[in-house]
């Protein structure tokens, strides 16, 4: 493809940075990337426009399918790749034809390697836990939380010798001679350049964040939903797209849901340190003490962006927007609906009667996947600030910043007796959007007519490539092994002193 003039390389100058392998992205995908390329042999620049590496990374619930692992062999399950690929099959329904499968089966046979990388790297994990249509527990979750990822992979990384630039947007890819050559980034207001001598990897995220890819795959009313990481702007489907790459899936995503607003970086639980030592006395805790003392803590360490079970709709709570008034749509469409009003947010509503049906199994208020449910009494011991109970209605509205006659006008009869109860607020979120760059099973960028793009890889959502990662805990499993395998490619691509033929062996488990 020509290249446009926006796409001619800066003019070189003593501020550049000059590597092996320049890495897009210092989440999950970006990290194992750049500490895999750096164990190659190459020297490796990561650019990260936040100002500490994340990501929705940082921000997720932390859960990671995988088999074989020593969780799985010390609770006695025997499992294997192959019959983890076939159960992924069984996750995609009427979607599986849009499914690559070939991708999916890189995923299962390396995440068993790249979760004992994890765990050499000093990240701890709970588990496993079943769910179904997995024939085996293969859920785990990470321990104490996801900032352990980050924190664990970016100082393992910093000890290699990978150099970070923080506060660096890549704003455009070099081409020179139908090769990409470097990357085009903008710091403090300034353009810099980073040139990559062997390869550059795309791990910039997905695009829940952007209006026009949101407005292109899925339509207006998607555009002006946001997404839980603002950060994930789709800037490397952008940049693959301008070299003649093809966004694959780009109309799926989780959301729009609802969801509460997460903990919040003032609670404890984020500030709980992400080191090794604190996840081994998480998980040793976990598996000694009876459930009743853990669960409050369980429950506590998973409350991210929790999202409301819909039965609470179908059993009788009403979604009211910021003004009072009542959101009429069918449980599955409420978030859409609710992003359509003023403000954007609103709050579940609830008499007594039905509050009574979710303080106890089998109805909860969200779920924790595998590890644990919420049910009413949990919301209010453990996320006060979210749920609020009042003896009359217009206590109820004062709370919750809303008309008291709005309210009552919308619940009608259930707003007759006494006893309410509001969770909130919820605004409808994407979570994560599908949409990657096609790759070829090296994870190299393909254009149009399936042809790699020289010296270009795509690791993470970015390079999700068409793959489907339902069920819970591919999307982190997907980052790592995607990230760690286009990393080393890049590091290995022919012409680069650390040599090789440009495939990536099976990484070892060596952190
Ligand atoms: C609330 C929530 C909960 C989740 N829970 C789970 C879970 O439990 N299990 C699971 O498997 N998945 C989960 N996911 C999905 C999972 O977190 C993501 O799919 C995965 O972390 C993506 O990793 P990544 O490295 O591709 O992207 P990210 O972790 O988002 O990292 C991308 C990085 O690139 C940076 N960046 C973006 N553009 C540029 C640019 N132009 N220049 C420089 N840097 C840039 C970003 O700032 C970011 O740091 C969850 C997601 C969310 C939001």
């Amino acid at each position: 493809m020509d290249p446009s003039p926006s796409l001619e390389p800066a003019r070189a100058t003593p501020r550049d940075l000059r590597c092996d392998v320049v890495v897009v992205g210092a989440g999950g995908a970006g990290l194992a990337a750049a500490i895999e390329a750096r164990a190659a042999g190459a020297s490796v620049w990561v650019l990260e426009k936040g100002e500490a590496p994340g990501g929705s990374t940082a921000l997720s619930v932390g859960s990671l399918t995988c088999t074989g692992t020593r969780l799985q062999r010390a609770a006695g399950i025997d499992d294997a790749p192959l019959a983890h690929w076939e159960d992924m099959a069984a996750f995609d329904g009427p979607l599986l034809e849009r499914d690559n499968r070939a991708l999916a089966r890189v995923l299962c046979d390396e995440i068993p390697a790249t979760f004992a990388w994890l765990e050499g790297h000093g990240v701890r994990f709970t588990g496993p836990f079943p769910e179904p249509p997995h024939r085996r527990a293969r859920m785990h979750n990470v321990l104490p939380n996801s900032r352990a990822f980050v924190h664990r992979l970016a100082g393992a990384a910093r000890r290699a010798g990978v150099r970070f630039e923080l506060g660096a947007r890549a704003r455009r890819l070099m081409l020179e001679d139908g090769r990409v050559i470097g990357v085009v980034f903008e710091q403090d207001g300034h353009e810099r350049v980073a040139r990559a001598e062997r390869g550059v990897v795309l791990a910039s995220g997905d695009f829940t964040s952007s209006p026009e890819f949101k407005r292109r795959f899925m339509g207006e009313a998607a555009a002006r939903v946001p997404g839980v990481n603002p950060g994930a702007t789709g800037d490397g489907q952008r940049m693959g797209e301008e070299l003649g790459g093809v966004v694959l899936n780009g109309d799926l995503a989780l959301g729009p849901e609802l969801r509460f607003a997460p903990a919040g970086a003032g609670s404890w639980l984020h500030r709980l340190p992400p080191s090794p030592l604190l996840g081994a006395a998480m998980a040793g805790a976990l598996r000694r003490l009876p459930s009743a003392w853990t669960r409050p803590f369980v429950v506590r360490f998973i409350a991210t962006a929790l999202a409301p079970s819909l039965e609470l709709f179908e059993l009788g709570a009403l979604l009211v927007d910021a003004a009072g008034q009542a959101v009429q749509a069918p449980p599955a469409l409420l978030a859409q609906t609710l992003a359509a009003r003023e403000g954007g947010s609103g709050y579940i509503v609830m008499d007594q009667r039905t509050a009574q049906r979710f303080r106890a199994a089998p109805h909860h208020i969200s779920t924790a996947p595998g590890i644990a449910y919420a049910y009413l009494d949990d919301y209010a011991r453990i996320r006060p600030r979210i749920c609020f109970e009042a003896d009359a209605l217009e206590d109820l509205a004062a709370v919750c910043a809303m008309p008291a006659s709005a309210l009552r006008a919308a619940l009608g009869e259930r707003g007759r007796g006494r006893g309410f109860v509001a969770l909130g607020p919820v605004r409808p979120v994407f979570v994560h959007s599908e949409g990657g760059l096609a790759v070829d099973s090296e994870h190299r960028v393909l254009d149009r007519q399936a042809r790699p793009l020289d010296g270009l890889y795509a690791a993470g959502s970015v390079g999700q490539g068409g793959l489907l990662l339902k069920g819970h805990g591919h999307h982190l499993a997907w980052a790592f092994v995607s990230g760690r395998r286009a990393g080393r490619n890049a590091a290995l691509a022919a012409g680069g002193a650390a040599g090789g033929a440009g495939q990536a062996r099976a990484p070892a488990a060596d952190g």
